[in-house]
Order: C-alpha cells, then sequence, then structure tokens
C-alpha cells in the first residue's frame, strides 16, 4: 500500500466528479494503473452524464456570485490554493509519478511549477489593467475594460496532469471566472488528489460550491458534451492535434472561444560555432526528459556538417550512460512511457522510419523482465532521417530524437520549419547574426524561440504555446490572461452636445 495514496486519501474508490465537495457520480468505474510497474494504484467511479450536467450547472451557476468578488479578493484565494501546493508539494509529486511514470524530480518541477503560476496570477490580480485612449470628441472619455468571461472549460492531456491545470486556472480564477475541468483518464487520480485538497478551502472561505469544478469521465459522457456546452464559451484543450481538430470545430460551431495547445516537433539547430558540450546536454534532457513525452521534446537535432560526426558520438556516449528505471527511485533518468500502447506506437513508428529509408543509431527496442517486467520501458531512440520523411513530420509521442546534417543557414531554417507542428524550437550558436536570423521573421516560425537554451523547460513568465498545427493558443504567463476575458470597450459622454464619431452631421430638422 503506498504511503501517499495513505495520505491523501486516496485508497478506495474516488468519485471523479464535483463542485466543492465529490458527488457521488454514476459512470463507469476507472481503474487507475501505474505505468511503473502495471499495478492497479486507485478506482475512480467516473462522470455520468447527469454528473456532467451537475458539475457544468454549478460552474453556471457560481460563476455570478465569484466574478462579484474583487479581483485582487480572488488573488487572496489563489495565493492560499499556492500555500497549500507547497504544503504538499512532495505528495502531490510522488502521485504524478506514480500514475505518470515521470522521475520525482521532474514531477516535483511540475508541482512547482503550480505554486509559481499561482504566485503569478496573485501578482496579475491586481493588474488586469485596461487602456485609456484620447477621444477624438470633445468632454467624452473612451476606456477599455476586462470583465470576467464565463464558466472556462479545460481539458488536459496526461503528460502534465496537474500543472497545465494549473496554467488555466489560476488565471481563470484570478478573471473572475469558474473552471470545469476534464483530465485526461490516464492521469485522473492526480486530478482527484488535487481537488480532495484545495475544496475545503474554498468552503472554509465561505464561497459557493462550484468555482472549481471536475468530471473524469469518457468522451461521450463529458469530453463531447464539455465541448458542445454553450454554458462554457472558452474552452481550453490541451492534447493531441487530433483531439485539437475536433474541439476547434466543435467550439466554432456555437460560436465560442478556444485556446488550442496541441503537438510538437520541436528541433535544435547545432550550429558550427556552438559549445558543443551545451548542445549535447541540452538535446540530452529535451529528447528524453518525461521519457520524450512532452509537448516541448527535442525530436529533431539539425546539426552541422563539420561537426555532425562528434556532436552524434558524444550524444550516443551520454544516451548509453541513462539510467532507465523505476521513476521513483533516486538516480534514475527516465521512467517508463504512459502505456504498452505509447511502446507500440514508437516500434510502429521506427518500423515506418526504416521503410522510408531512416537509420537506428542507437536504441528504440522495448526492455523487458525484472524492473522492466511492465513492457512500458523503452531504451530511447537516437536515428538518423531526411528531414523530408513523412514520419519525420509526424510527432510520436516517445523519445525517438531524428538527426539531420545540414550546410548552410537557411538550409538548417528551413528543415527545422518543415513541419505541419510550431511549437518550440531552438539554435546552438555563437554567431550573432545566426542568432539573430533565427530570431527573425525569417527565422523559426514556432511559439517559442531560445538561443543556447533548449526546447523544452519552458519559464511560466512568457506566454506559452505554438503555431500552425499546434494550435495557436496561448496560456501562462505575460498577457495570456486577455484570451480568459471580456474586452469591453466604454464611451463616456460628460458634454452636453452629441458629437458623432468621424464628424458625422445627423440632425432632423
Ligand atoms: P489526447 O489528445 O489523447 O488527449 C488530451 C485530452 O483531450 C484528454 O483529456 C482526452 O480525454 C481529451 N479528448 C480527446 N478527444 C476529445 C473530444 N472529442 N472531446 C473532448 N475531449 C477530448 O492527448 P494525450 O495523449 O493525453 O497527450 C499527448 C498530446 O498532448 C501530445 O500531442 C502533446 O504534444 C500534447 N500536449 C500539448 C501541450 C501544449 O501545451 N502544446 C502540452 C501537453 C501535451
Amino acid at each position: 500500500m503506498d504511503p501517499t495514496l495513505v495520505r491523501l486519501g486516496l485508497l478506495g474508490e474516488q468519485e471523479g466528479a464535483g463542485s466543492g465537495s465529490a458527488r457521488r457520480c454514476r459512470g463507469k468505474l476507472l481503474e487507475v494503473v501505474s505505468p511503473i510497474d502495471l499495478q492497479i494504484i486507485g478506482r475512480i467511479r467516473t462522470a455520468g452524464v447527469e454528473d456532467y450536467e451537475a458539475v457544468a450547472g454549478a460552474a453556471a451557476g457560481a460563476f455570478d456570485a465569484w466574478a462579484a468578488v474583487p479581483a485582487p479578493k480572488r488573488g487572496d484565494i489563489v495565493r492560499r490554493i499556492g500555500d497549500l501546493l507547497r504544503a504538499h508539494k512532495r505528495e502531490l509529486a510522488e502521485i504524478i509519478a506514480l500514475e505518470t511514470g515521470k522521475i520525482l524530480p521532474e514531477a516535483e518541477g511540475e508541482v512547482q511549477e503550480m505554486i509559481d503560476m499561482a504566485d503569478f496570477a496573485v501578482g496579475l490580480s491586481r493588474m488586469l489593467y485596461g487602456k485609456t485612449m484620447p477621444s477624438e470628441r470633445p468632454g467624452h472619455r473612451l476606456y477599455e475594460q476586462w470583465l470576467p468571461l464565463g464558466p472556462v472549460g479545460v481539458i488536459t492531456a496526461f503528460n502534465f496532469p496537474l500543472a497545465v491545470w494549473a496554467w488555466n486556472a489560476w488565471i481563470a480564477l484570478v478573471c473572475g471566472n469558474t473552471v470545469a475541468w476534464k483530465p485526461s483518464s490516464k492521469a485522473a487520480l492526480s486530478a482527484v488528489a488535487v481537488m480532495k485538497l484545495i475544496w475545503p478551502l474554498f468552503k472554509e472561505c465561505g464561497l459557493p460550491e462550484g468555482v472549481l469544478n471536475l468530471a473524469v469521465g469518457e468522451r461521450s459522457a463529458v469530453g463531447e458534451r464539455l465541448i458542445h456546452d454553450r454554458r462554457l464559451p472558452l474552452i481550453s484543450a490541451t492534447g493531441s492535434v487530433a483531439m485539437g481538430r475536433r474541439v476547434a470545430q466543435a467550439v466554432a460551431a456555437r460560436l465560442g472561444r478556444t485556446i488550442l495547445e496541441l503537438g510538437g516537433n520541436n528541433a535544435v539547430i547545432v550550429a558550427p560555432s556552438a559549445d558543443l558540450d551545451l548542445a549535447v546536454r541540452a538535446v540530452l534532457f529535451g529528447a528524453v526528459g518525461t521519457a520524450g513525452q512532452r509537448c516541448t521534446t527535442t525530436r529533431r537535432a539539425i546539426v552541422h556538417r563539420e561537426i555532425y560526426r562528434p556532436f552524434c558520438d558524444a550524444l550516443t556516449a551520454a544516451y548509453r550512460r541513462l539510467r532507465i528505471g523505476n521513476p521513483l527511485e533516486a538516480g534514475i533518468d527516465m521512467g517508463p512511457l504512459i502505456d504498452r500502447g505509447a511502446v507500440r506506437a514508437m516500434q510502429d513508428a521506427l518500423a515506418r522510419l526504416k521503410d522510408q529509408g531512416g537509420r537506428v543509431l542507437y536504441g528504440g527496442e522495448p526492455l523487458y523482465g525484472g524492473t522492466y517486467a511492465a513492457g512500458t520501458y523503452v531504451v530511447p531512440c537516437l536515428a538518423e532521417a531526411a528531414p523530408g520523411l513523412p514520419i519525420v513530420r509526424e510527432e510520436t509521442f516517445a523519445p525517438i530524437l531524428y538527426l539531420m546534417p545540414y550546410g548552410s543557414i537557411d538550409e538548417a531554417i528551413a528543415f527545422q520549419n518543415a513541419v505541419p507542428q510550431g511549437l518550440s524550437s531552438a539554435i546552438f550558436t555563437n554567431d550573432l547574426r545566426e542568432a539573430e536570423r533565427f530570431l527573425s521573421h525569417q527565422g523559426s516560425d514556432c511559439g517559442i524561440a531560445n538561443v543556447n537554451s533548449g526546447t523544452s523547460g519552458a519559464e511560466i513568465g512568457g506566454a506559452f504555446g505554438g503555431e500552425k498545427e499546434t494550435g495557436g493558443g496561448r496560456e501562462a504567463g505575460s498577457d495570456a490572461w486577455k484570451a480568459y476575458m471580456r474586452r469591453q470597450t466604454c464611451t463616456v459622454n460628460r458634454s452636453q452636445e452629441l458629437p458623432l464619431s468621424q464628424g458625422i452631421e445627423f440632425a432632423i430638422t
């Protein structure tokens, strides 16, 4: 019996939905299986249709009361949530690691990200600034203000089961919105655990039920209802491009808003002037961190011909030293993939790579027996592939890194941009001209572009998101909050005249 499950009260059947406390659900039973050893670590009674309706109704019902709380006071609630997370950082990280197989330091980083996001949102709650513009009409004031939008639907992926929700939820809360969250069924125990921690705080503060809502459930009972739900003016969805396409169409059909955070296919360019050691370290973490299951995972390394061999040799040597195993144990660099299906998808991608003329340089094989008995562990793969291969244009959610040599910076940037996705990108160079070119409109076409820093591991202070098939959404820092609010442009006339804009004369004689 895992002591963390005991401490967080996760033994026994859990309810998968609620609006301030858990409700007795009527959906199917979900068995939560750890990818570490395929043991069942929890059971969740998921939301049925009526449970979803109750939860979404609660989110809509609580909106007016929550929006009426002054923004800095809403910020103070988020500050207290941040304190709770600080106090339970280790336990939450352990649940994330158990459920997703990510190594503990990364899982702790995920909880830290939630805490950082809370701090950011607290400050933001006093800075939801609108502009005042000079009016062209005498005695008039023209300004804009930002108002709460409504209940926000949040859909999250398995690989960041809590942080992505926190990016959305803390910002939505300080903006005056309530939140209805549908987590991935592959990582729903973390969601249940965090709600159990946070809900009592709302009660303690005398707030109504329905501000933070949860609905774990099947696509038919929860997912599809959420995206079609007219009570939710904004759907923020994180996951695959296929899911984003579906969500975008459903929400657009009712003229709702979306924030889409979809798949990436991120590349690092390594130029001849690069600090090779720095580049190898960044590519290593970018490619094998979270076992290659980050949206910002480095999937392609575009390396100048002159340094291609030494770079590949140094990276292969680093791959050989990786310790693969139980992510809860100290000293492990890479845990399992999320399930056996992900291992099969990786094998399938490697078979297609070979069919298309690519070549495996190192690793790629599944691991079996002993620690690896679950059949979810793999050796991360280094492969050589021409940039135009169909498999290289796809995001395979596993640790496969495609290496490809380049000759000129023009060619490197063309290779980098020649995929449908546009999330994160990086160049390692000490050549100022190359770096500036990469950061110009003639450079990377991604939402994130870094110089001498890898593709993976964004800070929360910047707006996070990508272009092209990555969906165009932005979350977390900078002014991403504006997507969660309703902008209103206001004109106030303190004169006794009624001048029309553009000088139009309209007088009835
Ligand atoms: P997924 O698309 O399988 O699922 C994501 C979420 O969408 C889950 O909660 C799922 O239940 C839900 N969903 C699927 N179809 C739906 C529908 N029709 N209606 C409503 N909800 C639906 O993705 P995954 O395997 O959980 O996560 C991996 C993917 O997520 C990768 O492509 C990765 O790049 C992407 N991702 C992107 C970001 C980002 O910020 N850009 C962050 C994390 C993960």
